[in-house]
């Protein structure tokens, strides 16, 4: 897993990994900055729709306050049909006709000289006086929202114009007129409509656009180089800790296995130090430490009239002719095929092990005399019945064998080894390849 990690972002590849990760990050600011502008842009034509329905409702105020203004009577400016006041016309004392032009006359005038250009305004009321003034779909529809007086204004983008319309409320200086129309101070006499092409807000915006585009198209380039550095770093910082990990395993792993190396050769010399602390080397026979261990421990369970203990000791009748004639080495080989000949004829509870040289003792429990001789006589009998190979060619040989057995007289090892010695003695002297069992 760590190493396909590792793998992975050493790859030329792995320099792409922080990309889509950037992508979306600047993707979701760059949207983000788009709502804002755009909202801004709708923020910033609603304001313009504002102020110039509050700079018309200004100049509206300032010709209620004078009671309606006097503009010279012509083609373009005829006298108000729907202005029901004294002195509607007058002529000044120069001989010039003067028409009393009120708000609504004055904003129409306005809103024509306006017709056409960036700006346009359009006074409308439901319970219209001008049948000139009558609203369009839209201007019907928010006039009859602003009636229900949930809000100060109205704001839309209708195809290509943005709109805006506010509401107009009869006033004291307006009651003059437009009593007699059932109005009362305070209600809502109309709206006044502001419109705009939309592009002037696109104008403004497309810029703002084109800016954040390419501030996060940078953004996005930065944060992809410096990803991909960082990736670059990490990469390389993974494979050297990891090269160093290696070389740490490795040399732990060198020193477990020669520490288990160091453990397992100790232990083999332990059992080789266990094993030669009870065994003759030359032959796997048990030694004469370990045989004559097995006797003490053995004899006190012997002092018994009818059971006894046969201490056999067994001599290689004229061994030394054989080193003699056929070398040391053949000997050995002799040796140890005496040691198996004998391991053949024992039972398992017989003991066997090497007293030295070519002399080996053999302990058969639960004996009496008479099967004592029997056992000594098979041994014997095996031995010289058996071949030795040797290097030098086979071999036979015969063995003499002293035997001693225990008595209820309380003895000790020594005296048993030393009365089956005598025993052997005898054998000898009586000619060889036979036994003798100890008689006091
Ligand atoms: P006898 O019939 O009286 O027992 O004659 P012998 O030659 O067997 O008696 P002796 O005790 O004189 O000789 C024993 C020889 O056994 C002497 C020694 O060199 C030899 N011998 C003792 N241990 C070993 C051994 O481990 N290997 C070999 N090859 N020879 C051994
Ligand atoms: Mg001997
Ligand atoms: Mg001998």
């Amino acid at each position: 897993m760590r190493q396909l990690l590792i793998k992975t972002i050493l790859s030329p590849w792995a320099l792409l990994i922080p990309l889509p990760f950037w992508a979306a990050v600047v993707g979701l600011i760059h949207l983000n900055s788009h709502q804002l502008i755009e909202s801004a842009g709708y923020e910033m034509a609603r304001q313009r729709g504002e102020v110039a329905f509050n700079l018309v409702q200004a100049m509206r105020h300032w010709n209620t306050e004078h009671g309606g203004v006097y503009a010279p009577l012509t083609e373009r400016t005829p006298e108000n049909p729907y202005l029901d006041t004294p002195e509607k016309t007058i002529t000044s004392p120069a001989g010039v006709n003067l028409t009393k032009l009120n708000p609504a006359y004055m904003t129409r005038q306005l809103g024509e000289i306006m017709q056409g250009s960036d700006l346009e305004i359009n006074l409308t009321s439901e319970r219209l006086m001008n049948p000139d003034n009558k609203p369009d779909a839209w201007e019907a529809e928010a006039l009859q929202t602003l009636g229900q007086g949930d809000s100060q204004e109205q704001v839309e983008i209708v195809g290509d114009r943005f709109r805006y319309m506010a509401p107009l409320y009869m006033e004291e200086g307006c009651m003059s007129c437009h009593a007699k129309m059932g109005y009362e101070v305070g209600d809502l006499r109309g709206g006044l409509s502001v419109s705009f092409p939309v592009s002037y807000v696109e104008r403004l915006t497309s810029s703002l656009h084109r800016e954040s585009l390419l501030t996060h198209l940078l953004a996005f380039l930065l944060l992809s180089v410096t990803g991909s550095l960082a990736i670059f770093g990490l990469g390389r910082l993974l494979k050297s800790l990891n090269t160093e990990r290696s070389q740490r395993e490795i040399i732990i792993n060198e020193r477990t296995a020669s520490l288990s190396e160091e453990i397992t050769r100790r232990r083999a010399s332990q059992d080789q130090l266990q094993y030669l602390a009870h065994h003759d080397e030359l032959t796997g026979a048990r030694n004469r430490r370990w045989i004559l261990q097995q006797l003490k421990d053995l004899l006190p369970a012997y002092s018994k009239q009818s059971d006894h203990l046969a201490v056999m000791l067994l001599d290689i009748d004229h061994f030394k002719k054989i080193n003699d004639t056929y070398g040391h080495d053949a000997g050995d080989e002799v040796l140890k095929g005496f040691v198996k000949t004998l391991q053949n004829c024992l039972r398992e509870s017989d003991l066997l092990g090497r007293y030295g040289g070519e002399e080996f003792l053999v302990l058969v429990p639960h004996s009496n005399e008479q099967t004592a001789i029997q056992v000594a006589e098979r041994l014997r009998e095996a031995v010289a019945q058996a071949t030795y190979f040797s290097q030098a060619g086979n071999l036979n040989i015969t063995a003499s064998i002293g035997i001693a057995l225990t008595s209820t007289q309380p003895t000790t090892s020594e005296e048993l080894v030393n009365q089956a010695d005598t025993a052997l003695y005898q054998a000898k002297t009586a000619g060889r390849n036979r036994s003798v069992i100890w008689k006091g």
